[in-house]
């Protein structure tokens, strides 16, 4: 895409640098954040585009998201979110940067010139912007450094209050917003699929449904008034690594309050949900933690779609939770096979959780 100019802005007046900043960290919504970014650098710089590429966290899917701002042919500038699963270049040129910890200026081969400056945290690049123009972007370049370094720090503190002091896992405030997240990724994914005809041959890895789980240790109480709360503490601690080593990096999990724990894990179906589930709370069953030796948990789980209002998933899998508290405990129940078994009595008495 080419700028319909040729020159790049002079010097920028300071005044309008720090309202551009100013403007940007306003936003306490990280993807209101992103789109804001791209569109303040693309309005102080000559470009044809701002892209903002952060990373994924695992291999698989090096790139998380992608917000691209355009410049539109007659004027004014569009902002979108772009399918993060696409690969080659530019994609392969952000990785590469992000990789190195180092910037790339560049030409392409329509002679667009290009740079690549990766937004670092504590020696990681968290992702990376790229600016194209028609003419070199040379003179700009230590002023995007500069945006990529706010933006570094602005992001790590809006990370930072959407977790769990204790565990470092998300806490429940962060919930509504990671969940959206999810469910629009999962979107773009099953579009992707679908557009590129691989919905009839999908691996065995391949996910394509979302599930809400909430683990609630068992007889905690006994736990904190026969060691005390440290070592109650302790526990919780070590359960919620547990459970970051035991889950896919695509999980998303959060310490809701007190010994209860949220995970948003997507899977092939029920059964595929179940198995992993169950694996950890038998993991679990026969961990010896410090001083407190055996702990139990009880899992209630129920499947999550776009159009269902979380409160009332959030419900269900409490709902398969207090059956499995009511049924001995140290068991997981997914809340649609004990509605299909009518095993769930109705009304069910509402569980542990506080709902919103
Ligand atoms: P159940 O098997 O039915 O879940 O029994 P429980 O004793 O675990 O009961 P419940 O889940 O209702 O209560 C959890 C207890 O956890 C209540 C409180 O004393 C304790 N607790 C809550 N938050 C914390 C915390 O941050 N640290 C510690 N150590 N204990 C906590
Ligand atoms: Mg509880
Ligand atoms: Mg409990």
């Amino acid at each position: 895409m080419k700028a319909p100019w040729h020159a790049l802005a002079g010097t920028l007046p300071e005044s309008r640098l720090l309202a551009s900043v100013a403007e940007f960290t306003h936003h306490r919504d990280i993807d209101a954040l992103d789109h804001s970014m791209v569109l303040s650098l693309a309005e102080l710089v000559a470009v044809s585009s701002v892209t903002l590429c952060k990373r994924g966290e695992s291999l698989q899917h090096p790139v998380d998201s992608i917000v691209v701002c355009s410049r539109k042919p007659g004027g004014g500038f569009v902002v979108e979110a772009i399918d993060p699963g696409r690969e080659g270049d530019p994609i392969d040129t952000i990785v590469c940067a992000m990789e190195t910890l180092e910037a790339i200026s560049d030409v392409t081969e329509d002679g667009t010139s290009r740079l690549v400056i990766p937004i670092q945290r504590e020696h990681a690049a968290i992702g990376a912007l790229m600016l194209e123009a028609e003419d070199s972007l040379d003179e700009v370049r230590s002023m995007v450094e500069g945006f990529a370094r706010i933006y570094g720090n602005y992001i790590a503190l809006l990370n930072e209050s959407e977790r769990d002091k204790l565990t470092g896992l998300y806490n429940r405030r962060s919930f509504e917003q990671r969940l959206q997240r999810l469910l629009k990724l999962q979107r773009q994914r099953s579009r992707g699929a679908t557009a590129a005809g691989k919905e009839q041959r999908q691996s065995p890895d391949d996910v394509s449904q979302l599930f809400l789980a909430i683990l609630d240790i068992d007889h905690f109480k006994r736990i904190n008034d026969t060691y005390g709360h440290v070592y109650g503490d302790e526990v919780i601690l070590m359960l919620a690594q547990q459970m970051r080593a035991s889950f896919r990096q695509g999980d998303v999990l959060f310490r809701f309050g007190g010994e209860e724990f949220v995970m948003l894990i997507a899977a092939r179906d029920e059964e595929a949900v179940h198995v992993v589930l169950d694996r950890f709370r038998r993991f679990v069953a026969g961990h010896a933690y410090p001083q407190v030796g055996h702990v139990t948990v009880s899992i209630g789980y129920a499947r999550i779609t776009e159009n269902d209002y979380p409160e009332i998933v959030l419900d269900r899998a409490d709902k398969a939770l207090y059956f499995a508290k009511q049924n001995g405990r140290d068991s997981v129940h997914g809340y649609e096979s004990l509605t299909a078994r009518g095993e769930l009595a109705s009304p069910v008495a509402l569980g542990s959780i506080d709902l919103f």
